[in-house]
């Protein structure tokens, strides 16, 4: 766990969230600031601040662990029929704000392409 990193808090039980969906190596939750009727987050329990930071011989048991989450996530919500986005911003000029690898999913409205 990193010191002062919020999704660390979250994954630890010492800040609530809305869980969706929990196992050992990840959890999903309900975005603070839905920004579609589905909007979701998924985060590996341990921390890496973005893809491009996990360790080579961790990428397939994380990035495996956390795809798996996402997938009883949609499935959970419903949002498996209509479909859904996923969408990993990484560094400054994605706009990334949490500096801890998350996946948003979203669903439940018509999503437009190419994002902004
Ligand atoms: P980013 O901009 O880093 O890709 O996404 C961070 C996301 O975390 C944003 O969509 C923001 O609404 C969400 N977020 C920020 N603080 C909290 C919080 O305290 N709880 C939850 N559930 N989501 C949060
Ligand atoms: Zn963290």
């Amino acid at each position: 766990m990193a010191n002062d990193c919020l999704f660390c808090k979250i994954a630890a039980g010492q800040i609530p969230a809305d869980k969706v969906y929990e196992d050992d190596r990840a959890l999903v939750f309900k975005d603070i600031s839905p920004q579609a009727p589905t909007h979701l987050l998924a985060v590996p329990k341990e921390h890496y601040a973005s893809v491009h930071e996990i360790p080579p011989e961790k990428v397939e048991t994380l990035m495996g662990g956390l795809t798996g989450a996402v997938r009883e996530a949609v499935r959970l919500t419903g949002i498996n029929e209509g479909g859904y986005r996923l969408v990993v911003n990484s560094g400054e000029i994605a706009g990334q704000t949490v500096k801890h690898l998350h996946i948003h999913v979203l669903g439940g409205r018509e999503l437009a392409w190419p994002p902004g």
